[in-house]
């Protein structure tokens, strides 16, 4: 905008600048006269008249007034003023010549004119032919006289070259006309002198016919004298020159006879000068001719004429100025005319600015109130969803805290016959193993009903502490020493470090604290792995009592450590290990007891909280012991229940269990452990490690697990050769069809949702490990199908040989590449089993795994039956002996071969030749 309107000036300004710009750029043409005399001033008007029609030219015209020291001055001002070109009549010769040298030397053009400098310094010179001047003045009066007549000359300065050519050109004509040259004397051209010397002439020659003056303002001088002697009437005066004012006029008036034109030719000069600038050809000494004489015959008639061209001139002039003034107005007018164009542009432009500004303002307005009416409204939704998070939550308190309520009766009931189950000492261990599982979950379940039902209390303000002083160091002890044999079973290096005197008392509602301490104890416990470590420190801080519980285990990421005291929140919710209730509540507890707690932790490395509670005490209220968390209660609800081991029979089939939780896996094991051979993993990854290692007949897998996910893990079976075979049976809490889904896109064979029981979980393996046999027996007999002579295990070999098994692409592709290998190996009797595994790219005992599952036979078995089943092709389609087709199919004995085929086909190779009648 700035810009806009500062370029807009700039263009104004030129505007108005532009006709004086015009004007500075004209040609200046200097213009210096020796003097001031008539037939000057008519050079000068003719010089004036002929600058009117060069608009881009201008002139100045300087007189020296016959000064040569002001003409030197004038040329120097010229010179100074930067004129593009000079034209000088010098006075005189020898004194002018050096500034004029100097002028033309420096490069500005110089025209000389009328009179002659020294030497050649100047671009043109114009001067009349005074020579012929003079020769028509001795005609003329050798015309008007006889011969013989006396003839007196009053020449110009003596020395000056106009002078002199007058002079030589009468002389010349005068001797030859035979007329007298009596006398001549210098009148120095002006009237004064020329009295003078005429004055003393007449004086001297009483005989004179004419006196020839050089200029008429002499001859006029000479006829006045004449006149006063009263021998003007004898005597004829003629001049030189012919101005109209003196010259011509004098001879209308018969002051004199006659005068010659010497032409001053004022326009010449300014078309030289001119060219000359514009870089025409010039001649470059011009020499004016003569014209005829003036007498009394042509005298009036030339000043009439002379008269009219001055009057034209003014009008010219009038003219000239006129249209000076009306091209000045109209120039005036034409530059208003476009500042008001430019002025209207620029506030058209500056209003458009300022519309644009205006809208631009009003859009953004506009914008600023949709978002602000959007925020708004955003807010109020947020508030609404507030509201109605807050209703659900409290109804879903309520609801929890409702089904709390009635979960507490049957969990009494279930928990304590449990307990005295899992006291009673007439189970078999697998009973006791899962009483145990179900006395521990029953225990954690009773934990988080109580505590759903506290923080609903705490949340209406009914949850009372109940203060009593109580000596809290050994307490502390008895607390803290009830997780050693956890730490021990869990291998995590328990330190304790309490720093309190022995009978440090304080007020405390024991039960809460001493569920403060479990919760912060159980959950280093829960998140912190084998080989770590926990410390519990409690000491005396600025009359404080500060207790601290620090882990190195997994740690809490820094974006939740701000909310990790709210109530349900879990920093894990995909595969959360409790409710998320338990550190609301003890910071509940804390703050009943005017206490603090705090957190710091970093990922990865682990966490610290830290309780601060004031050290107060009440009036006579003791507290009496309470033993809880006995260490036997910590490992009850914490500790890993521990199955008892069986001796595993290789016959059954293996079974590979993966899920996060320590009890599910152990409660399968124990389920299953009488039918099936077990092994277990706790996440993903270590799932995926064991398939591949052990070739498991059936993987039992949760979908949510930390590390490696069920889908995943699920996946990389079905995509490893070894294990692509294996069913896997996935286990799930949500029994969503779109999770289904996605199992089922991971390659799972079956689904089975938590909770299930021990029937169902039977029913669905031996159902997935029967139809892999299934597809076995179908695939053996849909092979002997294919014609008695061939059949065999997988050995439909021409038709199903790209699907022995119709069990995925990998399984396909794997025994045809076990096919192609045994054909190129069939007539080798030492075919090594190690070296068609490793040629298959798998181990050992997984290529026999494998191979089992995939065909019901041991790789030995299966290429027995392969070579006995060419053997017969062999019987039955060539002419080839016995013993030689038992070394092609790979027998190196033939009595061998014949054993082996009878106890296979029931008879020998002979007897079938016998049969087929070959
Ligand atoms: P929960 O019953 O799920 O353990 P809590 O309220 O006790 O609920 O804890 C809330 C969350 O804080 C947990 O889900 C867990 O992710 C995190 N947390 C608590 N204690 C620890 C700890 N010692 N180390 C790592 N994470 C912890």
């Amino acid at each position: 905008m700035k810009k806009i309107v500062s370029h807009l000036c700039m263009a104004l300004l030129l505007l108005f600048c532009l006709p004086q710009c015009q004007k500075q750029n004209k040609i200046k043409i200097g213009i210096s006269q020796c003097s001031s005399d008539d037939w000057r001033s008519k050079m000068n008007d003719e010089i004036e008249r002929e600058i009117m029609f060069h608009p881009g030219a201008e002139v100045e015209i300087r007189s020296a007034d016959d000064d040569s020291q002001k003409q030197i001055q004038d040329l120097q001002y010229f010179r100074d003023n930067r004129f593009d070109i000079i034209l000088v009549a010098p006075n005189e010769a020898e004194a002018l010549t050096p500034i004029i040298r100097e002028i033309y030397q420096d490069g500005t053009p110089v025209i000389v004119f009328d009179r002659d400098i020294k030497g050649d310094s100047y671009t043109a010179s114009i001067t009349a032919d005074n020579v012929s001047i003079g020769k028509l003045a001795a005609q003329y009066a050798s015309n008007i006289l006889s011969d013989g007549a006396n003839i007196i000359e009053i020449a110009g300065l003596a020395g000056n070259a106009p002078a002199q050519g007058r002079h030589d050109g009468f002389v010349q004509n005068a001797k030859e006309s035979g007329l007298n040259i009596i006398a001549t004397a210098n009148g120095d051209w002006n009237y004064e002198r020329a009295s003078q010397v005429t004055d003393s002439l007449l004086l001297v020659y009483p005989d004179v016919d004419l006196i020839y003056a050089h200029n008429d303002r002499m001859a006029i001088a000479a006829s006045d004298v004449a006149k006063k002697h009263g021998r003007r009437s004898e005597i004829k005066v003629i001049g030189v020159d012919a101005a109209p004012k003196i010259g011509i006029q004098a001879v209308a008036d018969g002051t004199i006879d006659a005068t010659f034109l010497y032409p001053t030719e004022g326009h010449l000069l300014v078309r030289t000068a001119l060219n000359i600038l514009e870089g025409k050809p010039v001649k470059r000494d011009i020499v004016l001719p003569s014209s005829q004489p003036v007498d009394a015959s042509n005298a009036k008639i030339l000043l009439r004429q002379n008269e009219d061209l001055k009057q034209e001139t003014q009008r010219i002039i009038r003219l000239k100025n006129q249209m000076d003034a009306y091209w000045k107005e109209h120039s005036m007018q034409t530059a208003l005319m476009y500042a008001m164009g430019v002025i209207l542009v620029l506030v058209i432009l500056i209003f458009f600015i300022l519309l644009k500004t205006y809208w631009a303002r009003q859009k953004h307005q506009a914008e600023l109130e949709s978002q602000n009416k959007l925020l708004e409204e955003q807010r109020d939704k947020e508030r609404e969803l507030n509201e109605q998070l807050t209703v659900a939550t409290q109804s879903k308190l309520r609801f929890f805290t409702n089904v709390s309520h009635d979960l507490r009766t049957p969990l009494t009931l279930i928990a304590e016959p449990v307990q005295q189950l899992a006291e009673a000492d007439n189970l078999t261990p697998q009973q006791h193993t899962l009483v145990r599982i179900a006395n521990k979950n029953v225990k954690i379940l009773h934990r988080l009903i109580n505590q759903i039902l506290d923080f609903r209390k705490y949340e209406n303000g009914k949850l009372n502490v109940h203060l009593a002083n109580v000596k809290f160091t050994p307490l502390l002890r008895e607390w803290t020493d009830s997780f050693k044999v956890l730490a021990q079973k869990r291998h995590i290096k328990l330190t304790l470090d309490i720093e309190l005197p022995e009978d440090f008392t304080i007020a405390l509602d024991i039960e809460k604290m001493e569920r403060v301490l479990f919760n912060l104890m159980s959950n280093a416990f829960k998140y912190t792995s084998e080989n770590g470590k926990i410390s519990f420190m409690a000491r005396m801080n600025d009359s404080a009592l500060e207790m601290k519980v620090t882990d190195t285990g997994q740690g809490i990421p820094a974006e939740d450590l701000s909310s990790i005291f709210d109530r349900f929140y879990q920093v894990d919710k995909v595969h959360p290990k409790g409710s998320g209730i338990g550190l609301a509540l003890v910071k509940a507890f804390v703050e009943l007891h005017e206490g603090s707690i705090t957190v710091e932790s970093e990922l990865g490395k682990g966490t610290t909280f830290v309780v601060t509670l004031p050290v107060k005490s009440v009036e006579g209220v003791d507290a009496h012991e309470n033993g809880m968390a006995k260490h036997e209660e910590v490992e009850r609800e914490l500790g890993l229940i521990e199955g008892e081991k069986v001796e595993q029979d290789e016959s059954k089939p293996l079974l590979l269990v993966v899920d996060d939780n320590a009890d599910i896996r152990l409660m399968i094991r124990e389920l299953l452990k009488d039918s099936y051979r077990i092994m277990d993993a706790s996440d993903g990854k270590e799932g995926v490690r064991l398939a591949s290692k052990y070739v498991p007949d059936l993987v039992i897998c949760d979908v949510m697990m930390p590390v490696m996910d069920g889908m995943e893990c699920c996946r990389l079976i079905k995509g490893e050769v070894s294990t692509s075979h294996i069913p896997v049976l996935m286990l799930t809490a949500c029994s969503l069809d779109e999770e289904r889904t996605r199992g089922y896109d991971s390659g799972a064979d079956g689904y089975l949702s938590k909770p299930f029981s021990n029937k169902m979980l039977r029913s669905r393996i031996e159902n997935l490990l029967a139809n892999r046999r299934r597809i076995m027996h179908l695939s053996s007999a849909r092979s002997s199908a294919g014609g008695s002579t061939e059949g065999n295990i997988g050995a439909d070999r021409n038709s199903n040989r790209k699907k022995p098994l119709n069990s995925g692409d990998i399984d396909n592709d794997f025994y045809n590449r076990f096919l192609e290998l045994f054909d190129k190996e069939i007539a080798n009797p030492d075919m090594n089993i190690d070296a068609l595994a490793s040629n298959l790219g798998i181990g050992r005992s997984q290529f026999y795994r494998k191979i089992k599952a995939l065909t019901n036979y041991s790789p030995v078995e299966l290429v027995r039956k392969l070579r006995l089943e060419k053997a017969r092709e062999l019987l039955t389609k060539t002419d080839d002996t016995v013993s030689e087709i038992s070394y092609n199919v790979g027998f190196n004995s033939p009595a061998y071969f014949t054993r082996v085929y009878r106890e296979t086909y029931g008879e020998t190779p002979g007897e079938l030749r016998k049969r087929l009648g070959r």
